[in-house]
Formats: C-alpha cells, sequence, structure tokens
C-alpha cells in the first residue's frame, strides 16, 4: 500500500495519487508485460520537476559565481586591478571603443589567436584598457591572468626543476594571458631568457596574448639585439598594435584629484 503525504489525493478518475498544488499525478503507469495489469511506481509531479530545476539552476549560477570569484582572485594579482572595469570608464578615451569590441569578439579571437599590443606613452590608459578586458572577460567565466615581468621573475626565483615547469605550464592554462609593462624589466641575460621561454610558450599554446608596454614601436621593430629580437617578433606576430597617443589620462586623473581635494578642504565644506 503506498502512503498518502498531506500534499496529496487520491484520484478516483485514473486511480493515481495527484498533488493538491498543480494537479499533477505523482504516479506512472507501467503495464505488466508478463503478467497482464500495470505497476504504478511514484514520479514526480510538475511542480516538483519544476522546483528542481529551479534549485539546479542556483546551485549552477552560485557555482558559476564561485569560480568567478576564485578565477579573480588567481587572475587579478594586483588589488589595484579590480578597479579597471568598464563602469570606471569616464569615456574619455576613445581607444576604449576597443577594448568593447575586443570583448564582443573574444569567441573569434580565442579561437584565431589574436591578441593585442597596447603602446604608447606612459599614463596614457593601457593597463587601464587591458585591465578592463580582464575584468570584463573574467565575469564571463573566462580564465585571464593579468600579469607583468618582474611579479613572474620574482616567482620564478625561489623555484627550481619541477616547480618551475609546472608553474610555467600553469600560464598557459589562462584562455588570455596579459603581460603588463613589458620594458620595465631588468635586461639581465637570465631575464631576457625566462622572458623569451615565456613568450614562446604562449606562441606555441595558441592561446592569445596582450602586452601593454610604454616601448615605441620601432623599439619593437628594430631590438637592440638577438635576445630582445626573438621575443618581439613572437608578439607582433601575434598581437595587434594599437597606439596610445595624445592626452595623458593619469595626469588627468591626477588634476581632478586634486580638484576634488581643493574642494573636501575649501573652507566653505569646513562647515557641513
Ligand atoms: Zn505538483
Amino acid at each position: 500500500m503506498i502512503e498518502i503525504h498531506e500534499d496529496e489525493y487520491l484520484d478516483p478518475t485514473d486511480g493515481l495519487i495527484h498533488c493538491r498544488k498543480c494537479g499533477g499525478p505523482r504516479q506512472a503507469v507501467i503495464p505488466d508485460p508478463f503478467k497482464g495489469g500495470s505497476f504504478k511506481p511514484r514520479c514526480v509531479c510538475p511542480c516538483q520537476q519544476e522546483k528542481e530545476r529551479r534549485r539546479k539552476e542556483a546551485e549552477e549560477r552560485r557555482q558559476r559565481m564561485e569560480r568567478i570569484k576564485r578565477r579573480k582572485a588567481q587572475g587579478l594579482q594586483d588589488r589595484y586591478l579590480y578597479g579597471y572595469t568598464f563602469a570606471h570608464d569616464n569615456g574619455e578615451n576613445p581607444v576604449m571603443a576597443k577594448a568593447h569590441a575586443y570583448v564582443d569578439h573574444w569567441p573569434q579571437a580565442f579561437k584565431r589567436n589574436i591578441g593585442l599590443l597596447l603602446f604608447g606613452d606612459v599614463g596614457t590608459g593601457k593597463s587601464f584598457l587591458a585591465g578592463c578586458i580582464a575584468n570584463a572577460l573574467l565575469e564571463r567565466d573566462v580564465p585571464v591572468l593579468m600579469t607583468n615581468f618582474p611579479s613572474i621573475l620574482a616567482r620564478l626565483g625561489g623555484m627550481f626543476g619541477e616547480d618551475r615547469t609546472a608553474f610555467l605550464d600553469s600560464l598557459g592554462d589562462y584562455d588570455l594571458l596579459i603581460i603588463d609593462d613589458l620594458g620595465v624589466e631588468r635586461n639581465t641575460e637570465y631575464a631576457l631568457e625566462q622572458m623569451f621561454s615565456i613568450i614562446d610558450s604562449r606562441y606555441r599554446s595558441g592561446k592569445p596574448l596582450i602586452v601593454t608596454t610604454n616601448l615605441k614601436l620601432d623599439e619593437l621593430k628594430h631590438p637592440r639585439d638577438l635576445a630582445h629580437a626573438r621575443i618581439y617578433d613572437r608578439i607582433l606576430e601575434r598581437c595587434a598594435p594599437i597606439l596610445f597617443a595624445g592626452k595623458n589620462f593619469r595626469e588627468g586623473n591626477a588634476a581632478s584629484t586634486k580638484a576634488a581635494a581643493r574642494r573636501i578642504v575649501s573652507p566653505d565644506n569646513q562647515k557641513n
């Protein structure tokens, strides 16, 4: 005998247990091919199915959010990068349209291994643009790492053998690798060798790379020696160059910070 719960009733018209909430059956009818007649095993009614679907959806959403949070913590190692988002863009730099376009066309960029080379003077917003791409893609659940050579070299410094190989391999796990501020690292033979192995393994992984640099395009195209040439050649081959010209946005920011500071400490405000 099947037990009938409080939220159920036995429908005399089909002899099956039904849900009081949605009226759907909570028993299926399966014919018995041997003895004739039928089995009436328990099943879930439509409202129970809907509830389960919503529970799974919420669980998947929760897991996705967790994953995104974890990826952000991993991929944005410097805290200030959290603020490099499209939401924080003041709309003054027209080059930002290219960042939106890159994010919008990410599946194609990834598939065709198209990276970016952001070059131009200090303070023109190259790192901000790269950071916006990083954050936007991380929000879409794409594994991104934004880092720079001094950090990578510092980490490699304490590693040997398998740890080293594992760390270098781990850079290949990211769908997008962003190397910020190429050219600020010390140009020792050791540093150049490490940089080459990182750029080269990225090149061979077939996954996109974004590089920001204060170096001039001419310096990248005509480097001073072979050690630099083989690094820059690979970057130039895979990364579309984008020039950041004109306005120094960092100076603009500094000016607006100063203006804001003046407002805050002005005698008028002291009264409030
Ligand atoms: Zn129901």
